[in-house]
């Protein structure tokens, strides 16, 4: 200040010893007041200039001023500096947290006073069918129009969650979504949102499969207790007692193949996969496989049904023998259930020529339409229910039969023609055959 007031003391005497040079007092007084004035002009340039610099936020090129203007700009330079310094760092820590968020699998969306949305991730955008760009500071409301969502954000109870179908933009699957609001600070919300459409699935499977089983148990049962009322009230003849008791071994037969259907199918569920040291020779399998099936021909249509096996280059099959028997088993043995008397059953293996496997077992039936063919490994599916009852069938078989190749790293693949017949291929992965040099004809 003090040299500010120094150059104004020196400017005026420069404008009064003008003054005297000029032999007045008045030149004297006009002298002092021209300096003032040619002061305070160059005060107001340096203030426009210093103004300018701030205005324009222009920090690298600060202006050279003289004096307080100088230490003025410094010091404003100084705290701009640590002002953008303390900025960064939390626009970084904020960053650093948002990208946390947006790497969730939950979606989150943060709403303002008003629901309006604030900020989204991208996993509320897939939930949600909201972009987390373009609807910033849309009301929630305009953008989620589930009517339950609508009475759950309007009732403002956020003590539980909601489930609301959700818009998956890729594909047309369907999606659900559990949405969850928490109310924090003044009025804003934080909303929540889960995928949780395999959940549901998972569930709606497990109360499926309670029901098909109990239902399953169910029919047996009520033949069964039907059959001890009546043996308890009657006075039966002894053929008429001996009857109902075969239909009775009939019927608890029925459960009993259930039951270790589903005991077989829990044991596949719950084990780790075969590893590759036990093997069964393909001839072997399909060797006990087919006396199996030839017994229950004999059983069904009086052995009517035509056999016959094609091997054209054995090898052995690494997993586990009990598991593929039971693969190959079931195959054979719908083939025979399936298959009317005199019809023909054939099965065979071949080691194809990129060293995968192919066993299949093939048929003369009844065929199956095209529209069930992808459901028919699902467990309790059924084409021909009485067929598969009649002949104690459990709906079970197929299901048993895809969980074991897939353990085993394969697939089935089911080809059929209805009036003429249906292949069932079990299709091995090369690591699993171990191909014999020797070629059987
Ligand atoms: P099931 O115990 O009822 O035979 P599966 O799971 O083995 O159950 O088979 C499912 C359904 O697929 C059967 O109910 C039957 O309708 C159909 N199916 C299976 N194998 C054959 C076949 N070889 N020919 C015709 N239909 C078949």
């Amino acid at each position: 200040m003090t040299v500010k007031f120094v150059e104004l003391l020196a400017l005026m005497a420069l404008g009064s010893l003008y003054g005297w040079y000029a032999a007045s007092i008045f030149w004297v007084f006009a002298g002092c007041l021209a300096a003032a004035v040619a002061w305070l002009l160059l005060e107001q340039y340096r203030f426009a200039r210093v103004l300018k610099w701030l205005r324009d936020e222009d920090w690298a090129n600060e202006p050279s001023v003289a004096h307080v203007w100088g230490v003025l700009v410094e010091r404003i330079r100084k705290l701009q500096k640590s002002l953008s310094g303390k900025a960064k760092d939390s626009q970084s820590r904020l960053d650093e947290f948002l990208s946390a968020i947006q790497a969730s699998p939950n979606g989150v969306v943060l709403l303002d006073n008003q629901s309006r949305i604030e900020w989204a991730n991208e996993t509320a955008g897939e939930h949600l069918g909201i972009d987390p760009q373009r609807d910033l500071m849309q009301h929630v409301t305009n953008l989620i129009r589930d009517p339950v969502f609508l009475s759950y954000l309007g009732k403002g109870e956020f003590d539980s969650e909601i489930s609301i179908q959700g818009i998956r933009k890729a594909g047309f699957q369907s999606l659900t979504v559990a949405v969850r609001v928490h109310p924090y600070g003044k009025k804003r919300k934080l909303m929540l949102s889960r995928d949780v459409t395999a959940v549901q699935q998972a569930e709606a499977m497990r109360r499926d499969f309670v029901a098909n089983v109990s239902h399953e148990i169910r029919t047996p049962l009520t033949v069964l207790s039907g059959f001890v009322e009546t043996l308890q009230t009657l006075e039966l003849e002894e053929a008429d007692r001996a009857h109902y008791l075969s239909l009775m071994a009939q019927q608890a037969e029925r459960m009993q193949s259930l039951v270790s259907d589903l005991l077989t199918l829990s044991k596949l569920e719950g084990s780790p996969t075969p590893n590759r040291q036990g093997t069964v020779l393909a001839s072997q399998l399909i060797e006990k496989c087919a006396s199996d099936a030839q017994g229950l021909s004999e059983v069904l249509a009086g052995g009517s049904h035509r056999f016959s096996v094609d091997i054209s280059q054995d090898a052995h099959l690494a997993g586990s023998p009990e598991e593929l028997t039971s693969a190959l088993g079931n195959l054979m043995s719908n083939a025979v259930r399936y298959t009317p008397a005199g019809g023909e059953i054939s099965v065979g293996f071949r080691v194809l020529p990129d060293g995968d496997a192919s066993l299949w077992v093939s048929d003369t039936g009844p065929g199956i339409a095209a529209e069930h063919l992808p459901r028919l490994t699902e467990r309790f599916y059924r084409v021909d229910r009485s067929r598969s009852r009649e002949t104690g069938g459990t709906g079970l078989g197929l299901a048993i039969v895809k969980h074991v190749i897939q353990r085993h790293g394969g697939q089935v693949n089911i080809s059929s023609t209805l009036g003429k017949g249906s292949v069932f291929e079990l299709h091995f992965p090369g690591d699993r055959v171990r191909r014999l040099s020797s070629h059987l004809h």
